[in-house]
């Protein structure tokens, strides 16, 4: 038996529980892993309180992310003990997660935990600092450099937004924080960041084209936020966009692309080919001060993990939560 969040949606309508699960229900796959740590994203939140339909298999044990030992392996790259992360491929959605005790997974889906991580610090970065790293790799493919300019951050708070700054700060770009959380001022200082910005000013339908002010963008948002941000960037420059929390919409115009030449640069971390996912983690290594995961990142239990994910979407976390799985 191991313990796990279990997704339920039938009759009795939709619920999440902390259960115990027999071994024989977990699904198909050549790797067993020991879960040590996996984290609560957006796409978490979503999923367990039912909000958005992430969910697309019941039940479903959520966790898009995790890290662990591998208890058995009938994948010739993974041996017991091994140590192994894993993000995305349509895992709490489709395949069972990582909020259990235990997760049995397609061995070509995990990636090597980096020697310079613990499973905890690994996680800390999670699924949301990937795609900060796959979002900052994305602007530099289409050549942005430092010298270019302010880099602006949406949804700076969130998990994306907060390893997003860090590793810019560390690459030596001059960031700028878009918050709802002003107040949080010293906190986008100590990640790097060297000016904040309220969110509001982001928030309505804005001019089709505005005074450039930045050279490129990481957007989490959508919407509104991203038409505008779009509308504010300077003339070849860049937007990386992975989230929707302002929404699913992109009520922009054409006059930033055709008058500005401005690319908009979509970033998906799910089905993201292994070789750019092996990158990105490396770059994680060397491109984020791992020092600031401690200021980033707060430690959850599995009993947590449902009560976190409905403040997670009220907007009442900051940063990253770690899943922190006890035996
Ligand atoms: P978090 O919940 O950690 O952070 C989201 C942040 O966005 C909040 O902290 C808040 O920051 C801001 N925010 C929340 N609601 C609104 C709103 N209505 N309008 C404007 N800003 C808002 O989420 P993550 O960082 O984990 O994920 C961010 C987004 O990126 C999500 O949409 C997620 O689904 C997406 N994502 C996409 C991936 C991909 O592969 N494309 C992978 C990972 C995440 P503040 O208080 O500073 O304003």
């Amino acid at each position: 038996m191991f313990k796990a969040i279990l997704i339920h949606k039938d009759e009795q309508g939709y619920r999440a529980a902390l259960q115990d699960i027999d071994d024989t229900a977990l699904p198909e796959g050549n790797v067993t892993v020991r879960v040590a740590c996996s984290t609560l994203n957006y796409k978490d939140g979503l999923a367990i309180t039912g909000k958005s339909p992430v969910v697309r298999k019941f039940p479903m044990v959520p966790g898009i992310d995790l890290a662990g030992t591998v208890e058995s392996s009938q994948h010739p790259d993974y041996q017991p003990g091994d140590q192994v992360v894993l993000n995305g491929w349509g895992v709490g959605e489709i395949h069972w997660g990582g909020h259990a005790q235990k997760a049995r997974l397609n061995g070509d889906w995990l990636v090597p935990l980096p020697k310079a991580f613990t499973p905890a610090q690994a996680m800390a970065i999670g699924t949301a600092g990937y795609t900060a790293m796959l979002c900052v790799m994305a602007l530099e493919r289409h050549g942005l450099t430092p010298d270019k300019g302010q880099v602006l951050v949406t949804g700076a708070a969130g998990g994306v937004g907060s390893v997003a700054i860090a590793i810019l700060a560390k690459l030596g770009y001059q960031v700028a924080a878009v918050t709802g959380r002003p107040q949080e001022a010293d906190y986008f200082k100590q990640l790097g960041a060297t000016q904040v910005l309220d969110r509001a000013e982001f928030a309505s339908p804005g001019k089709p084209l505005a005074k450039e002010r930045w050279a490129a963008a990481v957007d989490t948002v959508g919407s509104h936020t991203l038409a505008n941000v779009c509308a504010a960037i300077q003339y070849r420059g860049a937007v990386a966009a992975c989230g929707l929390v302002g929404g699913m919409d992109f009520p922009a115009s054409v006059a930033p692309f055709i008058l500005r030449g401005i690319t908009l640069i979509g970033v998906d971390s799910v089905m993201c080919p292994r070789p750019e996912r092996l990158q990105a983690w490396q770059r994680l290594a060397t491109d984020l001060d791992i020092r600031k995961l401690a200021l980033i990142t707060h430690e959850i239990g599995l009993a947590d993990v449902i009560p976190t994910a409905h403040k997670l979407l009220e907007g009442q976390v900051r940063g990253r939560v770690v899943v922190k799985i006890e035996d």
